[in-house]
């Protein structure tokens, strides 16, 4: 995975793809004011503040606080900082590993039933209470088998195993 997608892959998933935008407009540039992020944006300046300060609380970015000689007031210039990323990269990943395994094991541990309309799918607990009938249209619920479901997160598991494997940093 080249380092530009692991980046949008990151700042994207933690504070959306507003925030990608402003970083790769930060990246291989150097004090970014405040202000062209917000004409970059084609926002206001309130909002490009708070999502700028949400980079910052993130560790993605860095900033400083200059005085504007002519107008008085102090702006704000950044700095994408890019050296969390592998880190928090992994530990994103590891987060998606562990509910994919998760699930993995659910699908594994229980049975699962269907009713003939494909309305509602439920483990045989939840399906027993309803009397193995469907809930939705009163159907009688089928056993099935979930053995495409179980091969498609074992697919799942590996590709991001490998994509874990192949990350830089
Ligand atoms: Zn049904």
């Amino acid at each position: 995975m080249n380092q530009n997608k692991m980046i949008s892959e990151v700042v994207g998933e933690l504070l959306g793809e507003d925030a990608v935008t402003i970083v790769m407009y930060l990246k291989g540039k150097e004090q970014v004011s405040e202000f062209e992020v917000a004409r970059v944006m084609k926002t206001d300046i309130h909002l490009a503040r708070a999502m700028l300060y949400k980079l910052y609380e993130n560790n993605l970015a860095t900033f400083e606080r200059k005085k504007d000689r002519v107008k008085g007031w102090y702006v704000t210039f950044w700095d994408f900082f890019p050296d969390n990323i592998p880190y928090i990269y992994k530990k994103l990943q590891s987060k998606k590993l562990e509910s994919l395994r998760e699930r993995l094991m659910r699908e594994t541990d229980n049975e699962f039933y269907m009713c003939t309309n494909a309305c509602t799918r439920m483990d045989f607990d939840k399906a027993a209470e309803f009397n193995f009938k469907c809930p939705e249209c009163g159907c009688l619920m089928n056993p099935m088998d979930n053995k495409r479901t179980i091969e498609f997160i074992n697919e799942k598991i590996q590709d991001l195993q490998k994509e874990m494997a192949s990350a830089p940093g």
